[in-house]
């Protein structure tokens, strides 16, 4: 069954889920299209409510989804619990703000004709999340969606279906209203089909190239609006005048937050030569001595990762730059024989381009480090990727990393401190990395019908 929640501290099946049934997808397609024709005549403000109940529920349950997410795809629990607070901050971001966001916007013609642009709720919008963040990942849509009015569908990753499971009942709880959001156990041919059904005007994916190419082209032979929020390979670029003790700690963090499966990690250190060799020194300590563990034992530092499959995937990827000729700095890998999914942190050097890993997206503990000579020298490296989703740059002069950064080609970046998440910023890429933002006012407008009206 693709649905199947397996714990990656010890290997053992947790729970099984039956694929949707036709009649369960038609029902909810139906109950979909009556929240979008009722809520027409609904007022923003309104729905509003629902979701400051909704980030009450969630805040209640914290606990429940920490532990829920630690299961089912091994995240530690303080991540688990920063994570709902996020939740939590993005439903009530949107409560407050949203509202007046989506009031019509003035517009004057032939010097004095008004016309107003209004945003309208176009019908049902299909959420296709990942696992490594299981509950942000489907807030982030459903939170501006709801507010406006359309209805959200969800097919959440196999591994994660307890954590959807979960979510759609929290949101029964927050009482947001039938047909508002259903979490269906659907296969791929069924995405595909409900893509192709008429009441569906949008989708929005969170996930590899792979699933993006393949979802994209179905939602353009539908003529639908798709969003792409897809892999990366972040460049951290440490400028020669850096403030070395603080970058290091803040690259630790970038690279291993969440056991490295973050789509904006630092996946590229790029260092100036001049302080390259004591920022490896610092980096490589910790990441040697960084222990593996329990994700619901609260002392743990770096937990499995989240499949089994994905951990053999890693270490092959770490072998094959190996043997193209990358330097381990930081020889870690798969534990072999372990129970659970446990992968000891690597850092690899000298990656040329002929090496497959310097184009490759490393989605776990595995970090690169290159060493540049100048300015100029990091931000060709930097845009030499088919990624551009998040970065950061770090020199003790902001000015400084400013100029580098606004050369770097990626859908944000931040000075001094690594890549997040907030609710009141544009998050999303170029290239590989998709297109179309989530949060923020731009992520509110992505599935609204922008619809002039001239008086
Ligand atoms: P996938 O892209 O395979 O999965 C993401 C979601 O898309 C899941 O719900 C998955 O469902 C669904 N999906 C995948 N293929 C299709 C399809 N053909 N039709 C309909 N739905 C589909 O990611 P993985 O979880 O396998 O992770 C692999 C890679 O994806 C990572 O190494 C990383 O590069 C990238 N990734 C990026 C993330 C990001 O935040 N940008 C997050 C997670 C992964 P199902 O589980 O049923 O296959």
């Amino acid at each position: 069954m693709s649905y199947t929640v397996t714990n990656p501290y010890n290997g053992e099946v947790v729970k099984q889920y039956p694929d949707a049934k036709e009649e369960e997808i038609s029902q909810a397609l139906d109950a979909a299209e009556g929240f979008y024709q009722l809520n027409k005549k609904i007022k923003p403000e309104v729905r509003a409510i629902q979701l400051k109940a909704f980030a009450d529920v969630m805040e209640q349950n914290k606990e429940e989804l920490a532990r829920k997410a630690a299961i089912n795809m091994g995240k530690l629990l303080r991540e688990g619990r920063g994570e709902v607070d996020l939740c939590v901050k993005i439903l009530r971001y949107y409560a407050q703000q949203g509202p007046n966001l989506l009031k019509p916007k003035p517009y004057i013609y032939e010097m004095h004709k008004e016309a107003f642009l209004h945003y309208d709720a176009i019908g049902t919008v299909l959420s296709v999340e990942p696992w490594n963040f299981p509950y942000s990942q489907v807030i982030r849509v459903l939170a501006p969606n709801y507010l406006i009015g359309n209805p959200v569908i969800l097919k959440h990753a196999g591994i994660v279906a307890g954590c959807a499971e979960l979510l759609e009942q929290l949101g029964d709880k927050a009482k947001l209203g039938t047909g508002a959001f259903k979490n269906l156990f659907i296969t791929h041919k069924q995405v595909e089909e409900i893509l192709a059904d008429k009441r569906v005007q949008g989708v929005a994916l969170t996930g590899s190239e792979k699933a993006g190419s393949i979802i994209a082209q179905q939602a353009g032979a539908n003529l639908i609006k798709s969003t792409m929020e897809l892999g990366g390979s972040d460049a951290f670029i440490v400028l020669d005048d850096a403030d070395l003790d603080k970058t290091v700690s803040d690259a630790v963090g970038a690279r291993l937050r969440n056991c490295g499966q973050v789509c904006t990690s630092a996946k590229r250190y790029i260092v100036e030569e001049k302080i390259a060799e004591e920022f490896t020194k610092k980096i490589s300590k910790i990441f040697e001595e960084l222990t593996i563990g329990d994700p619901l034992d609260e002392d743990t530092q770096l937990a499995p990762l989240s499949s089994a499959s994905a951990t053999t995937d890693l270490d092959n990827q770490v072998k094959r730059a190996v043997e193209n000729g990358a330097k381990v700095v930081v020889a870690g890998g798969k534990v072999e024989n372990a129970a659970g999914n446990f992968f000891k942190p690597v850092i690899l050097t000298d990656i040329v381009p002929e090496n497959p890993a310097y184009y490759e997206e490393f989605f776990g503990p595995v970090a690169q480090i290159h060493v540049v000579k100048d300015d100029e020298a990091a931000i060709k490296l930097a845009n030499d990727s088919n990624f551009g989703l998040a970065g950061a740059v770090y020199s003790s002069n902001p000015r400084h990393a400013l100029e580098v950064a606004r050369q770097v080609e990626t859908g944000q970046i931040f000075i001094n401190q690594p890549s997040s998440a907030h609710p009141e910023l544009p998050f999303g890429g170029i290239k590989n990395s998709g297109y179309g933002r989530e949060m923020s006012d731009i992520g509110l407008y992505e599935f609204t019908n922008q619809k002039i009206i001239v008086l």
